[in-house]
């Protein structure tokens, strides 16, 4: 009698939950649907010209210690006042921190509250070819030769495509008598590899003086790509409206030293070992949000199977969390992560150590703070004779970013212009947290929408290049990157 009851209930449960997880499987998510298709194309030519002579400037920024050559920046900024002509007069053009550049396109209607200013961002200083790898590339790294459809370079992708692609796109809007009805910003930092302390900080205090408060912001971070995520056969751009913060935590234990001959049952080299274990060990917890909202962006392209567990995830999340375990990628976009990077304790294999040190390098999930990741630290090492401090003196490391909306002007501006700027192929939009760090964290105070991403399609292989050996732009790739500045401020 028992049975009999219960199994219909337990059928009738069942069924609606498979109804529910088709109707949810063939429910659309928002709206992935194509562009308007503009009439501009940029002179390749000379747009694979600039990209090439761009990367002859060697603006290499080593280090805070060894800062970039303010020969090498002040000669590219003249190339760039020669090269983009229209754009330098119709642009006031100030140079704040020494050699970063400021660029104000003033709008042909009043700055008001609806009518607020926007800031692009990009930066002047690539990151140097580690020594020794010089002969793997395939084509010289600061030569900038054009070969095979490519302008090969380093500084290509990061981030001379930005300072190519916005003032050829405003250079080709003059041209055209065309100019934003608000004021728009270029600000170029040039110690962006560096941190941002004297270029793009400095540009922020100044608009911040003038009481600048903008509509959003756009810096580099995301881009165009195709054919990452298994089955998933449309364009994809990936916006970052977060990026993680960063913070570095010294771990040191004083022991007393002596003979090793007697040693004690842990010395401050075994205490560090066993903290920085406990740490790997007692990984910071999960947040699945972000992630999510990427899948659930591009779910409507998976094949089915994938698409059903995707758009189902208030049922598989669990199953999916497993299955994405062991993917380093996924797994920064999901927690804070912790680093052991940097170890030094002792001084000779017979002598007891005084000191022992390390450093953890944590990037911090939306959500939490350099102070909350220590806390937890002190709390997960649970000892006492370990100290905890945050590394290098007054440096309390930098909290991750607000997520901005995805809705809104901004949000609509963007993904407009992508949407045409593709046309007539379909492009998805899909928001992803930023892992890395970008300039945009020293403008926060101007707006709350900030949006990482350049119109610059790469395929898989590319990827790697950034930072990289062989790090190249196509020409194709580059046009687009004009045309999507090119649209995205004729509408602004
Ligand atoms: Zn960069």
């Amino acid at each position: 009698m028992f049975k009999t009851r219960i199994l219909p209930a337990i059928g009738g449960l069942l069924a609606l939950i498979v109804i529910l997880v088709l109707a949810r499987t063939f429910m659309p998510a928002a709206e992935q649907g194509v562009g308007k298709s503009f009439d501009f194309k940029p002179n390749s030519d000379r747009v694979a010209k600039l990209m090439s002579e761009s990367v002859r400037y060697k603006t290499i920024s080593y280090g805070r210690d060894k800062p970039t050559s303010g020969k090498a920046l002040l000669a590219y900024h003249r190339y760039l006042a020669t090269s983009f002509p229209k754009a330098h007069k119709a642009m006031t053009r100030e140079v704040v921190g020494d050699y970063s550049l400021l660029f104000t396109w003033a709008g042909s209607e009043p700055v008001s509250p609806s009518n607020k200013p926007v800031i692009f961002l990009g930066h002047l200083d690539v990151v140097p070819v580690i020594p020794g790898t010089e002969g793997d590339w395939k084509q010289p790294p600061f030569k900038g030769v054009i070969a095979d459809g490519f302008i090969w370079g380093r500084g290509t992708l990061d981030n001379k495509v930005n300072i190519v692609g916005l003032l050829e796109a405003a250079e080709n809007m003059l041209a055209r008598g065309l100019q934003p009805k608000r004021t728009v910003y270029f600000a170029f930092g040039h110690d962006e590899e560096q941190g941002g302390i004297d270029g793009a900080l400095e540009m922020a205090k100044v608009l911040e003086a003038r009481g600048v408060e903008a509509e959003f912001l756009i810096d580099e971070g995301g881009l165009v790509t195709q054919g990452i995520v298994p089955g998933v056969e449309p364009l994809m751009a990936v916006i970052a409206p977060a990026e993680k913060g960063i913070v570095t935590l010294q771990l040191k234990v004083v022991g007393k030293g002596g003979h090793s001959s007697v040693p004690p049952v842990q010395t401050s080299i075994g205490i560090l070992g066993a903290s920085i274990a406990a740490l790997e060990a007692n990984q910071f917890p999960r947040d699945f949000s972000h992630t999510q909202s990427f899948l659930e962006s591009v779910a409507d392209d998976m094949p089915f199977v994938n698409r059903l567990v995707m758009k189902n995830l208030w049922l598989f999340k669990p199953v999916v969390m497993r299955q994405l375990e062991n993917d380093t990628q996924i797994q920064a976009g999901m927690r804070t992560t912790t680093a052991a990077t940097m170890i030094s304790g002792g001084i000779k294999a017979n002598v007891l150590p005084i000191d022992a040190s390390a450093k953890v390098n944590f990037r911090i999930l939306p959500g939490e703070t350099p102070d909350t990741v220590r806390a937890r630290v002190i709390q997960v090492i649970n000892d006492e004779r370990v100290q905890v401090n945050f590394d290098g003196s007054g440096q309390r490391g930098m909290g991750p970013s607000p997520v901005s909306p995805q809705s809104g002007y901004g949000w609509e501006a963007l993904t407009t212009a992508i949407r045409d700027t593709a046309a007539p192929e379909r492009i998805i939009i899909a928001p992803r947290l930023l892992v890395a760090a970008t300039d945009t964290r020293h403008y926060r105070a101007l707006t709350s929408n900030h949006y990482r991403f350049t119109y610059m399609q790469l395929g898989a292989s590319d990827l790697g290049a950034i930072h990289g050996t062989n790090e190249r732009i196509s020409v194709a790739t580059l046009n687009d990157t004009v045309r999507f500045f090119f649209r995205m401020m004729s509408r602004l």
